[in-house]
């Protein structure tokens, strides 16, 4: 059996939350670190900062810049992963958490549907079968009875 284009929206849509919940989380975390350990925020303010400065740097024909950047974006990225660990946060905890890590909560790997879109398109076409089957169960026995009637 095939999704038809309104059950694979149905499905994508499901995504697309899940999707806004994992970013509204990662905020959720983000703000309660910030409160926790206020010197992650200058960190990520100084990796950002620096990074328009490369960037700017690149423009204007500085191609040096880029390693002198990974060179101290991974000091500070390893200051900041220390800093969050002291705190007792795991090391991912500022990351997006996904609920399948394979598809990152896409549906999709490479161009093939992931195995969690392929149980969702399951579930969804046994609901669907499962409900037509009520369904003509329901229609067989009202015009058995209505027959019965006349
Ligand atoms: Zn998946």
């Amino acid at each position: 059996m095939a999704l038809s284009n309104s059950q694979y929206d149905a499905i994508m849509r499901e995504y697309g939350k899940q999707q806004m919940e994992n970013q509204h989380s990662q905020d959720a975390r983000k703000k309660e670190i910030y409160q926790k350990v206020p010197a992650v925020k200058e960190l990520e303010a100084e990796i950002a900062e620096r990074s328009v400065a490369c960037a700017r740097k690149l423009l204007e024909g500085n191609q040096e810049a880029i390693y002198e950047l990974r060179e101290k974006l991974a000091d500070l990225k390893e200051q900041k992963a220390l800093l969050i660990k002291a705190a007792g946060y795991s090391d991912d905890y500022l990351e997006l958490h996904y609920r399948c890590k394979d598809c990152r909560d896409t549906g999709w790997v490479d161009g093939h549907k992931c195995h969690c879109f392929l149980r969702a398109q399951m579930k969804l076409l046994y609901a669907q079968s499962n409900l037509e089957r009520v369904h003509s169960f329901h229609t067989r026995r009202s015009s058995d009875l209505f027959r019965r009637l006349v």
